[in-house]
């Protein structure tokens, strides 16, 4: 059975005051808070929630980054003209988004087992 609960997923996004990146520590163009869920190492279900930010240095190698980015670098401020596209290339944004973070999590706790010796 398929569950559809993307559906009734939200997605916030602030476009003002965005945090500094914490990858490179310049300013960011947009921030998006998400749910997310996963399984862990015992196959439950764990979920939580997210924070992204899109920065111009750090994110331009991605495809859908780097759309977005163009985007904000031909109107600055998010129009109603231009809201579908916007809002298509966030949740394609976040999607990805979440795949880095989800590999990244699943890494982090492979390497806290290793170093407890665990694995
Ligand atoms: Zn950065």
């Amino acid at each position: 059975m398929i569950n559809e609960q993307k559906d009734e997923e939200t997605i916030l996004l602030k476009v003002e005051d965005t945090p500094s990146c914490p990858r490179c520590d310049s300013a960011t163009l947009l921030l998006a808070q998400f749910q997310n869920s996963w399984k862990n190492r015992l196959g439950e279900d764990v979920s939580g929630l997210k924070e992204a930010v899109l920065c111009p240095g750090c994110d331009h190698g991605e495809p859908v980054a780097a759309e977005l980015l163009a985007l904000f670098a031909v109107d600055d401020q998010v129009s109603p003209e231009n809201m579908d596209v916007f809002g298509g290339l966030v949740a394609a944004w976040v999607e990805s988004v979440r795949q880095r973070t989800v590999d990244e999590e699943a890494l982090s706790a492979e390497f806290e087992l290793w170093k407890r010796g665990e694995l």
